[in-house]
């Protein structure tokens, strides 16, 4: 019954999470943004909600991170459905680096004409450009009410977080003046990278980012109301891009070794989608479900170790992956 399977499957996360917190003293927190190296490097926490209601969480699940990374999946989406899907592929590639987020390799070579994917800050600040609005809280308004959707409250930019990426920010404030040159931008540059920092500054939580996933993993469908949030074609997208491209330069290893969509921050988060499989008794999740994770400690990719690790396992326990 429901119950015992819960109890079990909550006994079995609990564990693994004790396990690979001990794990976490391999990676390190991104001191990049100063505010984001006086995080708890071996803090790690999960939340996996099911299609079917079960709620499993473990470890730390209460704290509020900011998005960073994970944001560009949703303003790829926004502008998708403000401006056209046919259009923003217009303007941006959906093909992966196999570089670092930030790389600006590309955008000197001009190869190819746009920017290779919108989880790249290349791609991600040319969508934050593509936004509607005159102002960067006139931009971020739509993301912030597609995300209230998903989440059941309107989350909030952390003020500290933004200034300190915005007065730190060299290299994608370089980025922003190379798409400047290259005509990429469709408004003002300044404001574009305001909207980019406050987007990548938004708080949430674990369970938020389960959510999140939850609804992707759906197709964009809200799972209790079946109301459309997302056009199933954007939110199948947006799913391949994260598959491909949602991992940094690790992506092929996580489709390898997890195989389910997912996008990760430098503030440690990973917003991971389980898009339903079969239906079975035994592993709700496998009827679909999102997953949260949060953990401060960085791999050399940027990706959080511990998240990654307690990821795999699951992944491989539980028999998610894809393919
Ligand atoms: N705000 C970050 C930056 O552009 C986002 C990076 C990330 O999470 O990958 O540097």
């Amino acid at each position: 019954n429901t119950e015992v399977t819960e109890k079990w499957l909550q006994e079995y996360v609990d564990s693994w999470v004790q396990f690979f917190k001990k794990q976490t003293v391999d990676g390190e927190v991104a001191t990049y943004i100063p505010i984001l190296a006086e995080a708890n490097a071996d803090a790690l926490g999960i939340s996996i909600i099911g299609r079917n209601g079960t709620i499993i969480k473990s470890g730390i699940t209460e704290e509020k991170f900011t998005i960073q990374s994970i944001s560009k999946v949703l303003t790829f989406i926004v502008a998708c459905m403000e401006r056209g899907l046919a259009y923003v592929l217009s303007r941006v590639d959906v093909e992966p680096t196999g570089e670092a987020f930030n790389s600006i390799m590309h955008l000197e070579m001009k190869r190819p004409n746009k920017p290779f994917n919108p989880l790249v800050n290349s791609g991600a600040i040319t969508v934050s450009s593509m936004l509607e609005g005159r102002t960067s809280d006139q931009k971020l308004e739509a993301l912030i009410v597609l995300l209230e959707k998903m989440i059941g409250y309107r989350p909030e930019v952390n003020v500290r977080a933004y200034e300190s990426e915005r007065d730190t920010s060299m290299k994608n404030r370089a980025i922003g003046y190379y798409l400047l040159e290259g005509d990429y931008l469709e408004s003002d540059l300044g404001i574009t990278l305001e909207t980019y920092f406050k987007q990548s500054a938004i708080e949430i939580t674990v369970d938020d980012l389960a959510r999140i996933g939850l609804v992707l993993s759906n197709d964009g469908f809200d799972p209790n109301t079946n109301e459309e949030i997302i056009p199933r074609a954007i939110s199948r997208l947006a799913k391949a891009l994260m598959l491909t491209c949602g991992m940094y330069d690790a992506s092929g290893k996580f489709a390898a070794y997890v195989g389910v969509p997912a996008k990760s921050g430098v503030s440690g988060g990973i917003l991971a989608v389980v898009p339903p499989r079969v239906r079975d008794e035994e592993f709700p999740f496998l009827e679909g479900c999102g997953i949260g994770v949060y953990g401060p400690a960085l791999d050399n990719q940027g990706n959080s170790i511990g998240g990654i690790k307690l990821l795999r396992h699951i992944a491989n326990q539980w028999d998610l992956s894809l393919f």
